[in-house]
């Protein structure tokens, strides 16, 4: 049985990469959340439990092993260095699991892995091909903000710290634009596209 092709999906915050990956799920394409399994990895990876201890304290983890995640936000708030450190040892591992995930779909035509910072990590370089979801920077805010009920400042913060829609595009193999335009036809366009590969 062939490895199924491994297709990265990705966009900035807001862009609709979740609504996009659920619609690829639709067509039976297996999706790989990074985010969900990232932090799911955060509470049960030993690799992952014994190195951000030592890089950070026992705080890190209640008495019961669960992963204090409000003592950590307090650790990366406004430092950079210790975000960059957390990201140095969640980041090998959620690739790891991605790679054992990749065996148990063997025989799929093709996969998707989603995740907001494919460009940011370098990891994009990786996947046979990567799809970016992109949308207007206001359209963006605007549902961010019905989303999350969160301020308009707070989106620009995040959203500042992504590298730009421009970039994205012109790495990618696929755009699904998400303003006021069809997203259906792009997807099942792409899924066929992806299948002839
Ligand atoms: P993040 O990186 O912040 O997790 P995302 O790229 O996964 O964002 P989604 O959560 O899929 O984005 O979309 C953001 C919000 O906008 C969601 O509430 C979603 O339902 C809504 N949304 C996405 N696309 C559309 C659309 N075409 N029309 C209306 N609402 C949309």
């Amino acid at each position: 049985m062939n490895k199924p092709l491994s297709i990265g999906l990705t966009g900035g915050i807001g862009s609709g990469k979740s609504l996009v990956a659920d619609f690829f799920k639709l067509l039976g394409v297996s999706i790989y959340t990074s985010d969900i399994e990232a932090k799911r990895l955060m509470r049960t990876n030993s690799v992952i439990c014994k190195s951000l201890i030592e890089a950070f304290g026992k705080k890190v983890y209640s008495v019961t092993g669960e992963l204090n995640r409000s003592e950590l936000a307090k650790i990366i708030f406004n430092d950079n260095d210790a975000l960059k450190k957390v990201n140095s040892i969640v980041h090998p591992q959620v690739r790891l699991h991605y790679q054992n995930w990749l065996l148990e779909h063997m025989g799929e035509p093709y996969v998707i892995q989603e995740s907001a910072i494919l460009f940011d990590t370098g990891l994009y370089t990786s996947f046979d091909k990567i799809i970016t979801v992109t949308a207007d920077k206001e359209i963006r805010i605007k549902r961010v903000i019905e989303r999350d009920s969160c301020s308009r400042d707070s989106v620009l913060e995040r959203m500042n710290k992504q590298i730009s829609e421009q970039e994205k595009i012109e790495k990618s193999d696929f755009v699904i634009y998400n303003n006021t335009e069809l997203i259906i036809p792009q997807i099942i366009k792409i899924h066929k596209q992806i299948l002839e590969l």
